[in-house]
C-alpha cells in the first residue's frame, strides 16, 4: 500500500503542494486531476524522489520513501515513466528493455552468467507484449511514433516489475484516437498486472470513464477525492476546474 501523508513543497513562494495526503491500496488506480500548475507532477515528483519534500511522509508498505535516490525508490517498487527514446536514442524497443532489466538484475546482485539470461528476455517480452510493441521490438526507439515511444517510457518503466506505477499525462500531445488507444492499454496493464496504478490526465471523459477513483488538486491543496459521479457533482470542483459542461453530463 501507498500512503502518503502530509507532504508539502514550496518553490520560493509558491506553494506547490500544501498538505496533500493519499492512500492508494494495492491494485487500485487513482486519477490525479486539476488545473495547470495544480502540483499534480510536483505531487509525482516527490513520490518519485526527484524532488523532496519539505515535510510529510511517503510510506511504502510501511517504509518511508522520503529522502531515499530515485533510484532506490524504483528498487523499492516504485516505477515511473521517462522519456525513454531521448535517452537511449540509438537502442532497438527490445535492446532499451533488456538493457534496463540487465541492469536491474545486476543491482539486486542477481549474477549474470550470459547475457541475456533468459529471465532478462522473459520480462523484457512480457513488457513488449503488454504494451503492445513485440513487431516493433527490433525498431530504434527514435524512430517511433510519439504514442510508440510513450509506449516505449510505459514497457520501460514496467520491465522493472514495480508495485507502484506513477503515469504523468501518459495521453499528452495525442489526438483523440491515439489517446483512447494509449488509455485502453494503460487500462489492460493495470487490470492484468493488479499493480497500484495513479496517473495524471487532463481529458475528463478518460478520467471519467476509466478511475474508479479520482483525486482533485488545487493551488496545491487536495481539493476532492471520490467516485466519478462524486467528482462530477462536487460543488467545489465544478468551480474550480470542471465547469459546468461535466456536471450537466453527470445529470
Ligand atoms: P501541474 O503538473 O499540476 O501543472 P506543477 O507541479 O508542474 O503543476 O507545478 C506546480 C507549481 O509549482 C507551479 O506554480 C509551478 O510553476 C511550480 N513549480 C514546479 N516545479 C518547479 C520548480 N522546479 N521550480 C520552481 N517552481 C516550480
Ligand atoms: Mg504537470
Amino acid at each position: 500500500m501507498l500512503e502518503i501523508q502530509h507532504i508539502s513543497k514550496s518553490f520560493g513562494g509558491v506553494k506547490a503542494t500544501d498538505d496533500v495526503s493519499l492512500t492508494c491500496p494495492d491494485g487500485s488506480l487513482t486519477a490525479v486531476i486539476g488545473p495547470n500548475g495544480a502540483g499534480k507532477s510536483t505531487f509525482f515528483n516527490q513520490i518519485s524522489g526527484a524532488l523532496r519534500p519539505d515535510s510529510g511522509k511517503i510510506l511504502l508498505d510501511g517504509v518511508d520513501m522520503v529522502g531515499l535516490k530515485p533510484g532506490e525508490i524504483v528498487r523499492h517498487g516504485i516505477g515511473r515513466a521517462f522519456q525513454v527514446a531521448s535517452i537511449f536514442p540509438s537502442l532497438t524497443v527490445e535492446e532499451t528493455l533488456l538493457a534496463a532489466v540487465a541492469a536491474d538484475l545486476k543491482r539486486s546482485g542477481e549474477i549474470l552468467k550470459r547475457f541475456p539470461l533468459p529471465e532478462t528476455r522473459d520480462r523484457a517480452r512480457h513488457a513488449m507484449i503488454m504494451l503492445g510493441l513485440e513487431d516493433k521490438r527490433h525498431r530504434r526507439a527514435s524512430t517511433l511514433s510519439h504514442g510508440d515511444q510513450k509506449l516505449l517510457d510505459i514497457a520501460l518503466a514496467l520491465v522493472l516489475e514495480p508495485k507502484v506505477l506513477l503515469l504523468d499525462e501518459p495521453t499528452a500531445g495525442m489526438g483523440p484516437e491515439e489517446r483512447w488507444r494509449m488509455i485502453e492499454k494503460v487500462y489492460e496493464l493495470w487490470s492484468r498486472e493488479k499493480i497500484t496504478l495513479v496517473f495524471i490526465e487532463h481529458d475528463m471523459d478518460i478520467v471519467f470513464k476509466i478511475a474508479p477513483r479520482i483525486v482533485v488538486l488545487c493551488y496545491g491543496r487536495v481539493l476532492a477525492t471520490g467516485t466519478p459521479d462524486e467528482i462530477r457533482r462536487n460543488p467545489k470542483v465544478i468551480e474550480a476546474y470542471l465547469g459546468t459542461d461535466h456536471a450537466e453530463d453527470a445529470a
